[in-house]
């Protein structure tokens, strides 16, 4: 299987409802309730005007990042992924575009990637319901637009899951995956080695989940495991072209920047190595993770 980088041909901007900007610094509609304003680590300086929604805050060539339902998927700061890709992208010189997505807002269709975050199991099936209703996360996927999803968006994205009760619930069969309750809850670091097809370093993350997930033919698996769980058979998260799904929180790509950079190669082609002074912090994040977990 290849993956040359493609970057995306842009249609021009279809008519298309408003979609919420993300406000980083304080936009209660921006933020899931409960969460601190961050500062943004690229700098953009807090209280730094929000676009208007509908219009484009930057160029067209903006790379357009979706945060999918932060208010019903949103459980171990999986708003640092997209903080990530936004600070890689920026080190490339690269414009991104983030906008939030609640799940009372229709999921724009023009999206360079999307994300979605873990969640409980109630919000993770009012979730499904919703993003099936809509649409719109599907048909992006199929138009070639990147996907990543973490644990509840994970196995949301597969044709089913289990619900509260281990009861089947349909998913969206963006990827050939099928999850249902495990015997017991994985819970703890995990460490995983991705597939070398994706060129990604070694994993570290962190689990919670009941969910085992099976993986169909047309998914491969993202990792093998190497501590933790993962999908429950020795692998651990699954793609098929640019769909991309993991269990990993901690958040995911703060921990596995190598992870980011591909998605952001998936969508924007290409990318220029960064100054080893910007790859510090996340260098010692690793460093110190994998060293209390594999010594
Ligand atoms: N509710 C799902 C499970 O337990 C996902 C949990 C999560 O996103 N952390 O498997």
């Amino acid at each position: 299987m290849t993956h040359a980088p493609q970057p995306r041909h842009r249609a021009p901007e279809p008519a298309e409802p408003p979609t919420e900007p993300l406000a980083p610094q304080g936009d209660p509609g921006g933020r899931p309730p409960g969460v601190a304003p961050e500062r943004d680590p690229g700098g953009r300086p807090p209280g730094a005007a929000p676009s208007r929604p509908g219009r484009r805050r930057r160029g067209p060539s903006a790379l357009r990042l979706v945060w999918v339902y932060p208010d019903l998927l949103s459980t171990y700061g999986d708003r640092g992924n997209l903080l990530v890709l936004e600070r890689r992208a920026r080190l490339r010189g690269i414009e991104t575009e983030p906008a939030a997505v609640n799940a009372d807002q229709p999921v724009p269709r023009s999206g360079d990637i999307y994300l979605m975050g873990g969640g409980e199991d109630l919000p993770q099936i009012l979730a499904a319901r919703r993003l099936s209703a809509d649409g719109g996360l599907a048909a992006a996927a199929r138009a070639g637009a990147v996907v990543f999803a973490v644990c509840a968006g994970y196995q949301v994205l597969g044709t089913e899951f289990g619900g509260t009760e281990g009861e089947r619930v349909s998913g969206l069969g963006i990827l050939d995956i099928r999850s249902g309750r495990g015997e017991r809850r994985g819970v703890g670091e995990i460490v995983a080695d991705v597939d070398p097809e994706l060129g990604v370093p070694r994993l570290t993350g962190f689990e919670n989940h009941q969910g085992v997930t099976s993986l169909g033919r047309a998914a491969r698996p993202l990792a093998r495991v190497t501590v933790g769980v993962g999908n429950g058979d020795g692998t651990e998260g699954a793609y098929a072209g640019k769909v991309l799904g993991t269990y990993l929180h901690g958040p995911a790509l703060v921990r596995n920047p190598g992870l980011a950079d591909l998605l952001l190669t998936w969508a924007a082609g290409p990318l220029a190595p960064l100054a080893p002074a910007e790859e510090n912090w996340a260098r010692q994040l690793r460093e110190e993770r994998l060293a209390a977990v594999v010594g």
